[in-house]
């Protein structure tokens, strides 16, 4: 049995980022950004107004009330027509271009217009004031959005601003999802008497998705060799062949023997961990393997675990190590023994604004019902002594935190 840590880094170690491809930019929320995305352009490409009001000289606004002849009216998207002199004044709309000669805006608030003319009643008047200087945002050139981001809607915008409608991105992950036993059938499917539905498969894919990847089901194999090798041979030209149950060692366990028999290398199998310590790694040639184990709480925990980081490798994220976070101790916890624990729990923030993670009372690793209900995972290491209410824990944050882009 390896540590959960060393797995993770085994894991690391064996993905590399793949190959990249063009996207149009509104297919491009949750891709991530394989070039450094420059500034086509320079925005605002002028200075511009920030307010409804009048553009001015600052000078000519010093002693208030003061009377200035509108020479011409500038909206958003037309130029200015000329320069202001002396004891003039522009109209001007949010958004247009200030015109030469003036250096100050005065809202509309503050001035009364009569006869083409202008009265600034009150306010400030500050040299500048009111005015979006050309380049303020970004200039032409500038890189505004760094190779190895997963690109947000707020990034989605930006790239919009900079006017580059393709974007290069590294291709997603192609996962191969296999789920294995005799007992399991696809949910709607008719449902025997000593038959259950296989959650893991539909589970798996919407947790490849979250995580950035493409997932493939290849739906149920049977618990013999035949119907597994048929399954393995599908997989061949994926990306990665994800399984679930059959990986421990019980004689109907028959992933680790299908796959031998293919020629897999055996990375590593059995991790000190609960829920998930059967978890089989390895690879077949270009393929890579990650065997789960079929407990529905362990498949998601390991998933999370193990399946994001070889996924978020293969898309070339950087920066992915989360900040370790940490919460306070809801209940007492007995002490540990050589396995690290991952225990759903949940999280609520107290009178103080602390965050508190209070474990649930059954931690039985098939119970979906309360890790779709978690807020996150206490971690407890091999050996951790006795912890009392109030202590400091890690926690995995599970709402929010992993699950949203
Ligand atoms: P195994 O590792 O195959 O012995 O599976 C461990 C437990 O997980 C058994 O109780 C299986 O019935 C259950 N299990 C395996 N695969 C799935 C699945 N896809 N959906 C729900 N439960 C599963
Ligand atoms: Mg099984």
């Amino acid at each position: 049995m390896i540590s959960v840590e060393e797995a993770i880094q085994r894991i690391e170690r064996t993905f590399t980022p793949l190959g990249a491809e063009m996207v149009a930019l509104d297919q491009g929320l949750g891709r991530v950004l394989a070039e450094a995305l420059e500034a086509r352009l320079t925005q605002p490409p002028a200075d511009v107004s920030a307010m409804d009001g009048y553009a001015v000289r600052a000078a000519d606004v010093e002693t208030l009330p003061a009377t200035l002849k509108i020479v011409q009216r500038i909206a958003a998207g037309q130029p200015p027509s000329g320069a202001i002199g002396a004891g003039e004044a522009a109209r001007i709309f949010t958004g247009a271009q200030v015109p030469p000669g003036a250096d100050t805006v005065v809202i509309q608030e503050n001035c009364d217009e009569a006869d083409e003319h202008v009265t600034v009643r009150e306010g400030n008047r500050k040299l500048g004031q009111h005015i979006r200087k050309g380049g303020l945002d970004f200039r032409a050139g500038d890189i505004a959005i760094h190779s190895g981001r997963r690109l947000t809607a707020r990034d989605i915008s930006l790239a919009a601003a900079m006017n580059r409608p393709w974007l290069k991105v590294t291709r997603r992950p192609r996962i191969a999802l296999l789920s294995t036993g005799d007992e399991l059938v696809n949910p709607g499917d008719p449902v025997g008497p000593a038959q259950i539905i296989g959650s893991n498969g539909i589970g798996l894919a919407a947790l490849v998705r979250t995580f950035g990847g493409e997932p493939v089901n290849l739906g149920i194999a049977r618990d013999t060799l035949e119907d597994l090798d048929r399954a393995i041979e599908a997989a061949l030209g994926f990306d990665m062949l994800v399984t679930s149950g059959g990986a421990s060692v019980g004689e109907h366990d028959l992933v680790q023997t299908a796959l031998t028999q293919r020629g897999m290398h055996l990375d590593f199998w059995k991790i000190a961990m609960r829920p998930g310590k059967p978890l089989m790694f390895g690879s077949l040639d270009t393929l890579k393997v990650l065997g789960l184990p079929g407990n529905p709480v362990s498949t998601i925990v390991t998933a999370l675990l193990f399946l994001k980081p070889a996924i978020e490798r293969m898309l070339g994220l950087s920066g992915v190590e989360a900040a370790r976070e940490v919460a306070l101790l809801g209940k007492d916890m007995s002490a540990n023994d050589t396995r690290q624990d991952y225990v759903r729990a949940r999280l609520v923030t107290n009178a103080d604004g602390q965050r508190v993670a209070t474990p649930f009372a059954p931690q039985d690793s098939s119970m979906l019902s309360l890790i779709a209900r978690a807020d996150c995972l206490i971690v407890r290491k091999p050996h951790a002594p006795e912890a009392k209410a109030g202590d400091t824990v890690d926690i995995v944050p599970l709402s929010g935190g992993c699950w949203s882009i």
